[in-house]
């Protein structure tokens, strides 16, 4: 059996740990089967607990964007580590962080540190609240922003996959302040802030979706609620946490040429430790405390062994001029191969992809929104998922996820992963 110790594992894990996770996605329950238990990685690789390795498209959901197990990352976290785990205190790395990520990230002043995407964007969402004296938020339908109460009405990611994107917990109240378009509907969004004249605080959106699979903006619909923002003097909110460093050194803002209030992170910055952050311009984090009164805070945030990670990482980043381009070009290999393949074989596909996020959706017809992606075929997507893992290539678990390509993927690793594109059938 392949996945014989995965297996044991997992029945274990489900006695002490809900599901036998600590994040739903990881289940595999979408498409059925064992979910590797993983026991280590390396480069483009990671090996299982049955010591079966794959090439990792996942890596981490996105964070491991230089590969695992980076040589000058694990030595200068190592090297920290020895200088103490946790203060609680301000530290020198901290500014060093906030320096680089504010240098290199448009239109933002100051950043503030936190430990998971979920917390900046929650955080995010209370600034803006704070600062316009407001109450509503604009979310998508399909978009993810984390956990959070308010965001949990027709979530993407997880959430999508099992079947309740709205959440048992959150309470009405908090569900009424969240109002809620189709992404790519600029009218849908046009109609809400007529329906709501100033009680928008802020339209909150993956500026290049990836939770619903990689879902690819118009760039009139960017441009679009970027004019309402502005115009009804709401905040536009760029939840960054997945295209932050990945898509850009700036993100999306730099990669769309749109410019947002408020800058979300997560993921890449925290280069695999538990890193989030949100950052805007000093108007608006002047309304934080203790500076103001809005209201955040955290004992482990801005972790020195998590800040050496994250800022070892984006300065590797940052100091590769060709990194972004190198991904991207290894993309579009796999996005154009694949789909040379399945028009060989008939088979009906769209793949979706900017930079190096990428999706395969099993349709005929265009994939713009949440409703197009729920309409694939998640069957076909399922078995394609299986052949890939017994053919030792690693995709997200669900067609309602992203493919993260890192820049340990080399041609070997693209050649492995088309051998057993090649071998698939319907
Ligand atoms: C992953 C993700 C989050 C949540 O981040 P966590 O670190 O899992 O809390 C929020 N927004 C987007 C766009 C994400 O992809």
């Amino acid at each position: 059996m392949l996945y014989q110790r995965s297996s044991a594992l997992f029945k274990d894990a489900q006695n002490y740990i809900p599901g036998g996770v600590n994040s739903p996605v990881r289940a595999f329950k979408s498409v059925g089967g064992t979910p590797l238990f993983i026991k280590k990685a390396e480069g483009a690789y990671m090996m299982d607990e049955d010591d079966r390795s794959y090439v990792d498209y996942i890596n981490s959901w996105g964070p491991m964007i230089l590969g695992h197990t980076h040589p000058e990352v694990l030595a200068a976290t190592i090297e920290q580590m020895k200088n103490g785990f946790s203060f609680g205190t301000p530290t020198e790395l901290e500014t060093e962080i906030a320096r680089l990520i504010t240098s290199v990230v448009p239109g933002i002043d100051m950043v503030r540190m936190v430990n998971s995407g979920t917390e900046a964007c929650m955080s995010a969402i209370r600034l803006a609240r704070g600062y316009t004296q407001r109450d509503k938020i604009v979310k998508f339908e399909g978009c993810y922003h984390g956990h959070s109460d308010s965001f949990l009405i027709k979530a993407g990611s997880g959430a999508a996959t099992f079947g309740n994107p709205n959440s048992p917990g959150v309470t009405q109240g908090t569900a009424k302040d969240t109002l809620l378009a189709p992404y790519n509907d600029l009218e849908a969004v046009k109609a809400l802030f007529e329906q709501n004249k100033g009680e928008i605080a802020a339209i909150i959106i993956e500026p290049i979706a990836g939770n619903m699979g990689c879902i690819v903006p118009t760039q009139a619909f960017l441009q679009g609620i970027r004019a309402l923002c502005t115009e009804n003097n709401a905040l536009l909110i760029f939840d960054e946490v997945m295209t932050g460093f990945r898509q850009a050194m700036g993100g999306a803002q730099e990669k769309l040429g749109i410019d947002a209030d408020i800058v979300t992170f997560g993921k890449v910055i925290g280069g695999g430790f538990p890193v989030g952050a949100f950052a805007a311009r000093k108007e608006i984090m002047n309304h934080l405390a203790p500076l103001g009164a809005v209201y955040q805070a955290g004992t482990l945030s801005g972790n020195p062994i998590a800040m050496r990670a994250g800022l070892t990482t984006l300065t590797l980043i940052n100091n590769d001029r060709e990194l972004f381009n190198r991904i991207e070009s290894t993309t579009e290999i796999l996005d154009k191969a694949i789909s040379a393949i399945f028009t060989e074989k008939g088979i009906a596909h769209r793949i979706n992809r900017l930079g190096s996020m990428m999706s395969v959706f099993f349709t005929e017809d265009e994939v713009n929104n949440f409703d197009d992606a729920a309409k694939a075929n998640h069957d076909s997507f399922n078995k394609f998922f299986h052949h890939l893992l017994s053919h030792g290539i690693y995709i997200a678990p669900s067609g309602y996820e992203t493919w993260f390509i890192s820049d340990a993927i080399k041609s070997l690793e693209v050649e492995k992963t088309l051998e057993a594109v090649r071998s698939f059938n319907l």
